[in-house]
């Protein structure tokens, strides 16, 4: 919330400098918050948020439990110290919730209310887009100035390459998917391995290629479960002796284990069907992630503390990058056209 001032009328006016960014940042409070699912890296954001805010001079309030949390005022002013020691861990220290009440104007009049109370006149929300639609909805109808930082191993969020969490629950899937390639090759099997990814294919594809898979199933490519079943045994027969399939959740009706019925009812084959679910979602955040989400947590407070609201931070070609909110939910993320192709053409 831009704050008028009788002495400094338009700090981001002509002749505003290093004075005048210290200005806002002197009247700002910020809150910061998880919400959604939980991502490796969170707890290295809210680290960037805290520590940045408070070089900068700003005051911040950790929101405990996401928008839930906010609704029963359930936040405490944060220092320096208090963060310490969380760059390494997974989860989030603020914990995450969703709240179907936070979606109600009336609730999210009490929210503001809240909010006025403790001061917190900005928010920094780490999630993914429906935190942010709630997000931007504290800004049109209360007027908060609101960032968003993208954290989600789905990696679905449009308007950044990448998003915090991705790195490590690829890295986590690969593992698994390398170890259960031992053991394929040592006793002849197909391997179904079934991956996080709700509606997006982008853990499935990178791990797929990065463990060799001999197919990938993801939900922006429509899948014959029987088409993909006879192409498996029909590999066996040219002589591949085993095989790993990456399966994308939400790539084909039943999931990985419908796969492997049609397979089982195709052909004599053996099948084994891992589900890697949660296992991917929490764990050590990789370097990259820590990397991100520091970069990403302190260009937030930065934003905010230059005037700016209604944004996501995030990575692309040309580096870090801010994108309106509704610009994240209003376009499509595309997956890798030439990853796809390449992962076709290598698993002949
Ligand atoms: P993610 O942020 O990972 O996409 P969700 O879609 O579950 O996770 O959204 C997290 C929370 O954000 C929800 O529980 C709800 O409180 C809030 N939210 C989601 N969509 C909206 C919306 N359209 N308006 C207001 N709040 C929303």
């Amino acid at each position: 919330m831009r704050v008028a001032h009788p002495t400094h009328p338009d700090p981001g006016g002509a002749g505003a400098g290093a004075e005048a960014w210290l200005y806002c940042a002197a009247m700002k409070h910020i809150g910061v918050l998880t919400s959604g699912g939980d991502a490796p890296g969170m707890n290295a954001a809210i680290r960037a948020v805290v520590r940045t805010a408070i070089a900068r001079g700003a005051r911040v309030s950790a929101i405990y439990r996401g928008y839930q949390g906010l609704l029963e005022d359930d936040a405490r002013e944060l220092g320096a110290r208090s963060v310490a020691n969380i760059i390494q861990r997974g989860g989030t220290i603020l914990r995450t919730a969703r709240s179907k009440r936070f979606e109600t104007p009336e609730a999210r009049a009490e929210a503001a209310e809240i909010l006025r109370r403790r001061g917190i006149d900005a928010l920094v929300v780490i999630g993914g887009d429906g935190s942010f639609r709630g997000a931007h909805r504290m800004h049109e109808e209360h007027g908060f100035d609101v960032i968003g930082v993208p954290a989600t191993i789905d990696n679905d969020i449009a308007g950044t390459d990448v998003s915090i969490g991705f790195n490590t629950a690829m890295n986590v899937a690969l593992e698994a998917v390398d170890r259960l390639r031992d053991t394929a090759a040592s006793h002849d099997r197909l391997f179904l391995v079934e991956v996080m990814g709700r509606n997006a294919g982008h853990i499935a594809l990178n791990v797929g290629v990065a463990g060799g898979a001999e197919a990938i199933l993801i939900p922006e490519r429509e899948s014959d479960v029987a088409d993909v079943a006879d192409a498996l045994v029909a590999a066996q027969e040219r002589g591949k002796t085993s095989s790993i399939v990456v399966v994308a959740e939400g790539a084909v009706p039943g999931g990985a284990l419908a796969l492997q019925r049609t397979i089982n009812e195709r052909s004599g084959y053996e099948v084994r069907t891992v589900i890697l679910g949660h296992t991917q979602r929490g764990g050590t955040p990789s370097t990259r992630d820590r990397v991100l989400a520091s970069r990403l947590g302190f260009m937030a407070v930065d934003a905010l503390l230059a005037g700016r609201t209604g944004e996501m931070v995030g990575v692309d070609k040309r580096g870090t990058v801010s994108v309106p909110l509704e610009q994240v939910w209003n376009t499509e993320k595309p997956i890798d056209e030439q990853l796809l192709e390449l992962a076709a053409v290598l698993a002949i």
